[in-house]
């Protein structure tokens, strides 16, 4: 008798044991075919809805009476015209960036936050050594008739002038584009009225990407570059910037690190208490010198150095 004997039972557990194993296998292979077929249809959409946006803005561009814009191939590009602070400070707009290149075995000294009367001690220095570099200036210091007359300085004696914002507070200026174009407005027009040239290069405080701007740095970078102004990180700091430095520290930090590279743009601060920049400055523009790296002052033809997009 085969129902309930030794040999049924053995075929029935042979059974579940054969199905318990090919139930999981069946689902996995259904879920896989599921999941191409959904990552399918979302590549189709997404191809979709990027057609439309293109349509979109194409027809936004040809209802305001503005052509496409041409890209440097000639291919045509499209603009969200749609940006409110696209609109604001309609003169705060220079020409077209030009081609930027970078000469080898070049050292670019640049200082943050002035100007202040270390600034002048520092103009000191370089006229001593001729040697060109360039100031990120902070507009609020050019309130003073001696700011103003520092920043006369820098131009006169051959230097390039760069916007390091108005007020500095990384609160107020990192809140939105708005925000930001606000403030570098307001610095930018002062160095115009001093100088009585257009400043086209600029710093963020705190670098292009800081932890105050992370949620909105793309369009704040792609405002400013819209608008022809060139922004410069760096890759060498003298690290001055916080906390107590010697002198030592200061001509360790920036020799080292620029003797391992091409071409440096070096990170230092003028604002009044950097007393051991200014005195580290004349041994490390020697050191350079003496190594082959000569110095030059940035302008908007100079290829920047900037950091890398994190997402
Ligand atoms: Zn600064």
């Amino acid at each position: 008798m085969y129902w309930g004997s030794v040999r049924f039972f053995k075929h029935l557990f042979f059974l579940a044991l054969a199905i318990i194993l090919l139930v999981p296998v069946c689902l996995a292979f259904y879920h896989m075919s599921l999941n191409a077929r959904l990552t399918e249809e979302l590549i189709t959409l997404k191809a979709e809805i990027i057609t439309d946006r293109i349509q979109l803005q194409q027809n936004q561009t040809e209802s305001m009476g503005l052509s496409l814009l041409q890209n440097s191939e000639g291919k045509e590009s499209t603009y969200n015209f749609d940006l409110e602070y696209q609109n604001l400070y309609p003169d705060l707009c220079i020409s077209d960036i030009p081609e930027q290149s970078g000469s080898t075995d070049t050292v670019y000294l640049t200082f943050d936050d002035g100007p202040t009367t270390l600034t002048r001690k520092i103009l000191d220095v370089l006229k001593e050594k001729e040697v060109r570099a360039t100031f990120f200036i902070i507009g609020k210091n050019l309130e003073t008739e001696q700011g103003k007359q520092i920043l006369k300085n820098i131009v006169e004696e051959g230097h390039s002038v760069g916007i390091h914002t108005y007020s500095h507070v990384y609160n107020d200026i990192y809140n939105s584009v708005e925000d930001y174009l606000d403030d570098f407005y307001k610095a930018y027009d002062l160095v115009y009225s001093i100088t009585g040239t257009k400043p086209e290069i600029f710093r963020f405080p705190g670098g292009s990407i800081n932890g105050y701007n992370k949620t909105f740095y793309k369009e704040l970078i792609a405002e400013m570059t819209r608008r022809g102004f060139v922004y410069y990180d760096w890759n060498v700091s003298a690290q001055d910037a916080v906390g107590k430095i010697t002198e030592k520290e200061i001509y360790n930090n920036i020799v080292n690190a620029s003797k391992k590279k091409t071409r440096s743009i070096i990170l230092m601060h003028d604002s009044l208490e950097k007393k051991g920049t200014l005195k580290a400055l004349p041994a490390i523009i020697d050191e350079l010198s003496a190594s082959g790296y000569h110095f030059e002052s940035l302008t908007r033809n100079v290829a920047p150095v900037i950091f890398g997009y994190s997402d």
